[in-house]
């Protein structure tokens, strides 16, 4: 699916410019010539990121990125003036993501966009995955097929810790050391209770994912295309 660019930029010669070079990379891009008329369209069209020139009439770059912080995480990317530095770091203070200094080059500003992006992407990566399998970091539930499994804390911790490095051997301790940063209440061999509570849970018609690996520890086996 195209990625949504909102441009908001006065001066009509570079929003369409900007505009050009965004489509070209393959966004969908919109301009707003104004401050109000920005925050209306951010608000409306909800863009995966938005290029928020700060010298605007009406209501000021620096208004509309704060007006956009209270209620929401889009990524956000500010052109300035050139020798303008206060307002770069004004406007990082802000909450802005990144900021490109005018005349910039538009591929530049491309480039700077897909980065910001990336990083927004990884940051609300909150999902891990490995074939039916699926572990939510931020509401810590488990899914197996859609359907929520209950797990303990520690059993959550666990899987984790398997689905982060799937397909690796680990040992008792290496498991401690990684899902409880050591803090385990019990011996090494408490985890073997564990697992076999998480083997029951995970036990789906086509394999088991956690394996023992004889006198090494347990591996979370993963499909390749599931990996
Ligand atoms: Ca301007």
């Amino acid at each position: 699916m195209k990625k949504t660019v909102l441009i908001i930029e006065d001066e009509a010669r570079i929003a369409e410019w900007v505009k050009t070079y965004f489509e070209r990379a393959g966004f969908h891009a919109e301009v707003c010539s104004d401050g109000k008329r920005g925050l209306q369209a951010a608000q409306t069209l909800s863009p995966d990121i938005i290029i928020l020139d700060l010298m605007l009439p009406g209501l000021s770059g620096v208004e509309v990125c704060q007006e956009l912080r209270m209620n929401s995480d889009v990524p956000i990317l500010m052109v300035t003036a050139k020798g303008a530095y206060q307002d770069r770091i004004t406007g990082l203070d802000i909450g802005a993501d990144d900021y490109i200094v005018k005349p910039f080059n538009p591929e530049e500003l491309v480039a700077r966009a897909n980065a910001v992006l990336r990083r927004a992407q990884k940051a609300v990566q909150k999902t891990i995955t490995c074939g039916p399998v699926s572990l939510n970091l931020n509401t810590q539930t488990v899914h197996l097929t859609g359907i929520e499994v209950p797990l303990s804390a520690a059993q959550f911790c666990l899987l984790k810790t398997f689905m982060q490095h799937p397909n690796q051997v680990l040992s008792r301790n290496q498991l401690i050391e990684m899902a409880f940063d050591g803090n385990f209440d019990g011996f090494d061999r408490a985890i073997d209770t564990h697992i076999r509570r998480l083997r029951k849970v995970l036990h789906y018609e086509v394999h088991q994912p956690i394996q023992t690996v004889y006198s090494m520890g347990y591996k979370y086996v993963v499909a390749e295309e599931q990996a």
